[in-house]
């Protein structure tokens, strides 16, 4: 059990079944949620014994260290967390004028095998716990405090496919979310997923008001199987008619991602077939000039400003997603191979 993937009235519990008052419980969860506090130590209003049962039981808060952290000439920081395991994951910061992103790993490794990502190549160790997942952002909240920000935009686009690890990501968009913690606002949470149907259709029957972003990367059945396998088991018609459904459900609009490869389906013919097949549809297209991994390349930025012409010609909303990182290694996955090979 880690206490950070608890909610209050579980600590509540916990705390009671060790003989000490439950309303330490709210307490505690406001100060590893909202202070973002690294040692148990720090909640000054806290008892001395009461802290000595936790660090006996839980030893520090945080389920994850810093291992390495890259700094990006445009201000995106990278870290490879050390887990409890020793296995690694992958965080990374986006800041930007209005706002402070940070992009969230949900396993170590991932079973998805898409073509183009260097995590997908190093295969699926194991889920992540709620609790790993939050202390990313609370992490990070920590550091930000001493230049008097916070984390704005929570995203769940790093290592890992989201919707594979089901539960643990609701439970931490629950906790992000909590109005005694961090408080952040569903619609500051972005979920990414390559496309799981089954679990896309229970998304929408949460009542949870998070942003969907769902993978796409390519126009036909053939295509997408050859560098997304999940296609082979949920096909782009049944993807579609999953985001319909969700549509539907949240009145929410959903965000395609389209990561542009090089002659493999930056074509304008591509970018006919993703219009029709878009068109109408609430929603917004970002494409994404990749980061090269392997033999992928980058199409120019010519070719990436013909293909949103031809979304933006259909009135399909699109936008090119700004390139960050290029310089540490940004790309999903891509520094925690560095280190595995080192
Ligand atoms: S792109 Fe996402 S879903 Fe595909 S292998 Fe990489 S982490 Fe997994």
């Amino acid at each position: 059990m880690e206490l950070l993937g608890l909610f209050p009235e579980e600590i509540k519990e916990w705390l009671q079944s060790h003989g000490i008052p439950a309303f330490r419980g709210d307490q505690i969860f406001s100060w590893l949620h909202k202070h973002a506090v690294e040692r148990f130590e720090q909640m000054t209003n806290v008892p001395g014994d009461v802290i000595l049962r936790l660090q006996e039981a839980f030893g520090t808060p945080w389920p994850l260290e810093l291992a390495a952290r890259r700094r990006s000439l445009d201000g995106t920081e990278k870290y490879l967390f050390a887990l409890k395991d020793q296995t690694t994951i992958e965080t990374v910061y986006l800041p930007e004028e209005e706002r402070q992103t940070v992009c969230l790993s949900t396993q170590v490794g991932c079973a998805m095998n898409c073509s183009f990502c260097a995590t997908g190549q190093s295969g699926y160790v194991r889920n992540l716990s709620a609790a790993e997942i939050v202390t990313q952002v609370l992490w990070l909240e920590h550091q930000l405090r001493a230049f008097g920000k916070s984390i704005t935009n929570v995203v769940y686009m790093g290592m890992g496919e989201p919707l594979a690890n089901y539960g643990a990501v609701l439970r931490s968009a629950h906790l992000l979310n909590h109005p005694q913690g961090r408080n952040l606002g569903a619609r500051r949470l972005t979920i990414s997923t390559c496309g799981l149907v089954p679990q896309i259709r229970a998304l929408a029957n949460e009542e949870l008001q998070v942003n969907l972003a769902v993978s796409l990367h390519a126009v036909t059945d053939a295509d997408r199987s050859r560098i997304m396998p999940v296609n082979r088991r949920f096909p782009l018609q049944e993807l579609l008619q999953a985001c319909d459904y969700y549509t539907q459900q949240t009145n929410r609009r959903i965000s395609y991602e389209y990561a542009l490869i090089g002659g493999v389906n930056d074509s304008l013919a591509a970018a006919h077939r993703l219009r029709q097949l878009l068109q109408g549809r609430l929603c917004h297209v970002n494409l994404i000039p990749i980061n090269p991994v392997g033999t992928e390349r980058r199409p120019s930025m010519a070719k990436v400003a013909q293909f949103a012409k031809v979304l933006e010609e259909g009135r399909v909303p699109v936008s090119i997603r700004k390139e960050r990182g290029t310089d540490i290694e940004a790309a999903c996955g891509q520094l925690r191979q560095t280190q595995l090979q080192e």
